[in-house]
C-alpha cells in the first residue's frame, strides 16, 4: 500500500453541510483547514441534491422572545430531549447562517420573502424556512474551496489518531488507489452524518435503496467510540416513512393528507391538503404506517387530491429542490398524477437516533475532538449552524496547540489495516455484500421496535460471531470493495453498541420500547445512556443531561 501524510491545523472528516461549514468558519479564523471527503464534496451526503426545509428563528417573523421556541423544540423529540442550552444556541444563531447561507448564494428568500410552510402543527409557531437548496453543496464547496480549504475527495478516514493529550488526526484509505494517507491536525472536526445500511432496506435486494445518503454508515461515530469519546443515546431508534418501496426523505414537502384506504384522516391536524403546515402526523409519528399494517389497518396514504393547481406547482418546486428528481421522474413516467392519485407511505427501516456527544460549543468529550450535524442527530440547519460554530471552536483551539511531534498507531488500527491487507491478499472469501446483509439480518431480527433481554443478548452474541468470521474472511477485489469492507466492520461496531446500550437501558421511552420493562422510569428522566471504548471493550454509562 502506498503511504501518504498530509497536515492542517483543523481536520474536517466529511464535507456533507456540517463538514463544510465548519471547514469554512475555522479558515476564516486563521487555521490551515483540510477536508477529506468520502465521496466528492459537490454532490456527497444527506443535502447531496438538496433540501428545502430550514428550521430557524427569525426575530422580524417569530417575536422577540426565543423561549417559546426553545421550549416547542424540547418538547418536540420523545424520549431523548436535548438540553434547552443546545436549542437557545442553535435557534439564536440560525438566522445569522440564513443570512450567510442568502450571501453565498443559496436562495433562502426564493419567494421574496421569508415563507414559513409545512412541518407544523395548526396554531403553533412555524420554524420550517422554505429555501431553495439543490446546489447547496456546488455552492458551499465553492466557499470553501475560495477561503483556502484543502478538499481531498475518495478518501474515507476510518481512524482517529489519538495520544495521551488528545487527537492528533486521522487515517483513511484511498477509495481508488491502492494508498493509506495520515492527516496530521491538531483538531478534528466529525461531520460523517447518519448510520445507514444497519437495517435492510425496503427492498432488501437493492441495498442501496435508501432515504438516506446510503454511503454515510455511522464511521464517525465508530472511530469517535473507538478513540475513546463518548456516544449517546445510541439505543434510540429512529425511522422515516416516505412513499412505498420507492425510499426517499422528503414527507415533510408533501402537501397532503395521511389516510387510510376508507378515506379517513388518521391524525387530528389537517382533513385537506394544507401548504402551510402540511401533515404533521407523518412527521411526528413515522412509525405509524408500519404500525397500521401490523394491525391490519393499512395500507395508508399520501393524499394531495383537492389541492390546488398552485399548491401542486410549490408541491413539486420543493420536491425538486429536496433532492426528489428521480421520484417526480418516476411517477411521471409511470403516470401518476398527484392530482389524481393518491400515494401509498411506509414506514422506512430503523435506525439510530443517537450519536457523538457533542456540546452547545460542537465540542466532543475528547480533546481537541469536535462533532456536529447527523454524527447526533440533526437536520440541515443544525448541521449547519453547529458545524460553523464548531468550525470556529477547532480553530481556536488549534491555535493554542502545538502539532504532535510523532504519532504512533494505536493497536486496534493497526488490526484494521491489517484487515485490509488480508482482505485484499485472499483469494477466497466472502464479500462486503455477505457481511453487511448478515448484519442486517441480525438488526432486524433481534432489534427492532419491540426489544427483551433474552433476544437482545441473543442477538448480540450473533453479532460478535460475525463480524469474528468477518474478520477472518472478507475479500476484496479492488480499492472500492475495501472501502465497504471497513464501512460494515464500522456498522458492526455500531450494532454492538446499539445492543449493549438497549440492554442497560431497562424501561420504555418513546419509540424505545422493552416488553420485559413497559414502563417509563421517572428515575432516568433527565439523563443520557453514554457508550464508549475502554481497554478494547464498549462500557455504557448513566450521565446527568445538562439544563
Ligand atoms: C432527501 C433528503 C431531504 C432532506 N430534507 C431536509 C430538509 O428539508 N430539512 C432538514 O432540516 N433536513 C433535511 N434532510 C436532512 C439533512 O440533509 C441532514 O440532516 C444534513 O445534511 C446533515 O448534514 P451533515 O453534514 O451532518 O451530514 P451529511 O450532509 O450527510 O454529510 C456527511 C458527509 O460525510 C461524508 N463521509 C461519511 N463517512 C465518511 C468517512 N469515513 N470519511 C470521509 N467522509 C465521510 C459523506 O460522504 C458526506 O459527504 C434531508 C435529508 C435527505 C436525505
Amino acid at each position: 500500500m502506498g503511504q501518504q501524510t498530509v497536515s492542517a491545523d483543523v481536520l474536517c472528516v466529511g464535507g456533507g453541510i456540517a463538514g463544510l461549514m465548519a471547514a469554512i468558519r475555522a479558515a476564516e479564523m486563521g487555521a490551515k483547514v483540510v477536508v477529506v471527503e468520502k465521496a466528492d464534496t459537490l454532490r456527497s451526503g444527506a443535502g447531496a441534491t438538496g433540501n428545502d426545509h430550514f428550521r430557524c428563528y427569525i426575530p422580524e417573523v417569530h417575536g422577540a422572545d426565543i423561549e417559546p421556541l426553545v421550549e416547542m423544540s424540547v418538547n418536540a423529540n420523545t424520549g431523548n430531549a436535548r438540553p434547552a442550552g443546545y436549542y437557545r444556541t442553535f435557534l439564536g444563531k440560525s438566522f445569522d447562517i440564513v443570512k450567510l447561507w442568502d450571501s453565498y448564494g443559496i436562495p433562502m428568500k426564493p419567494l421574496g420573502k421569508w415563507e414559513f410552510t409545512g412541518q407544523a402543527l395548526p396554531g403553533r409557531p412555524r420554524l420550517a424556512l422554505k429555501y431553495e437548496g439543490q446546489n447547496q453543496k456546488v455552492i458551499l464547496t465553492r466557499e470553501a474551496l475560495k477561503r483556502g480549504v484543502q478538499i481531498v475527495n475518495r478518501v474515507m478516514a476510518f481512524d482517529l489518531l489519538t495520544d495521551a493529550n488528545g487527537i492528533n488526526g486521522a487515517i483513511g484509505i484511498s477509495t481508488r488507489e491502492d494508498k493509506i494517507i495520515s492527516f496530521l491536525a491538531k483538531a478534528v472536526f466529525l461531520g460523517t452524518g447518519r448510520c445507514v445500511r444497519l437495517y435492510p432496506s425496503p427492498t432488501p435486494g437493492w441495498m442501496f435503496n435508501r432515504a438516506e445518503f446510503p454511503s454515510n454508515t455511522g464511521d464517525g461515530r465508530a472511530m469517535a467510540c473507538r478513540a475513546g469519546a463518548e456516544l449517546t443515546n445510541m439505543e434510540m431508534p429512529q425511522s422515516w416513512a416516505g412513499p412505498r418501496n420507492f425510499s426517499r426523505n422528503g414527507k415533510g414537502t408533501w402537501i397532503g393528507v395521511v389516510r387510510s384506504a376508507d378515506g379517513k384522516p388518521v391524525g387530528p391536524f389537517v382533513s385537506q391538503p394544507d401548504r402551510l403546515h402540511g401533515d404533521m402526523v407523518a412527521n411526528l409519528f413515522p412509525t405509524l404506517f408500519g404500525e397500521f399494517e401490523k394491525k391490519n389497518q393499512g395500507p395508508l396514504y399520501m393524499d394531495c387530491r383537492g389541492m390546488s393547481q398552485e399548491d401542486y406547482d410549490y408541491m413539486l418546486w420543493g420536491l425538486r429542490n429536496e433532492g426528489n428528481t428521480a421520484l417526480i421522474n418516476h411517477l411521471q413516467e409511470e403516470g401518476i398524477d398527484l392530482r389524481r392519485d393518491a400515494v401509498e407511505f411506509m414506514t422506512y427501516e430503523l435506525t439510530t437516533r443517537g450519536g457523538i456527544k457533542y456540546g452547545e460549543g460542537g465540542e466532543a468529550s475528547l480533546p481537541g475532538l469536535y462533532a456536529a450535524g447527523d454524527e447526533y442527530f440533526a437536520g440541515i440547519a443544525t448541521a449547519a449552524t453547529f458545524g460553523y460554530i464548531a468550525g470556529e471552536n477547532a480553530a481556536r483551539y488549534a491555535k493554542e496547540r502545538d502539532a504532535a511531534a510523532k504519532v504512533d498507531l494505536r493497536a486496534d488500527t493497526e488490526e484494521r489495516i491489517e484487515l485490509l491487507k488480508k482482505a485484499s491478499n485472499r483469494r477466497t472469501g466472502a464479500g462486503w455484500q455477505e457481511a453487511n446483509i448478515a448484519l442486517n439480518q441480525i438488526m432486524q431480527h433481534y432489534i427492532g421496535t419491540t426489544l427483551a433481554q433474552p433476544m437482545l443478548e441473543a442477538g448480540l452474541t450473533n453479532l460478535r460471531r460475525l463480524r469474528q468470521k468477518a474478520s477472518e474472511s472478507l475479500i476484496s477485489r479492488n480499492q472500492h470493495e475495501l472501502t465497504h469492507c471497513l464501512e460494515v466492520m464500522n456498522l458492526m461496531d455500531i450494532g454492538e453498541i446499539m445492543f449493549l446500550t438497549a440492554l442497560a437501558r431497562r424501561e420504555s421511552r418513546g419509540e424505545f420500547r422493552r416488553s420485559d420493562y413497559p414502563f417509563t422510569n421517572p428515575l432516568l428522566n433527565n439523563k443520557e445512556l453514554a457508550c464508549k471504548m475502554v481497554e478494547n471493550q464498549f462500557v455504557t454509562e448513566w450521565k446527568e443531561l445538562k439544563k
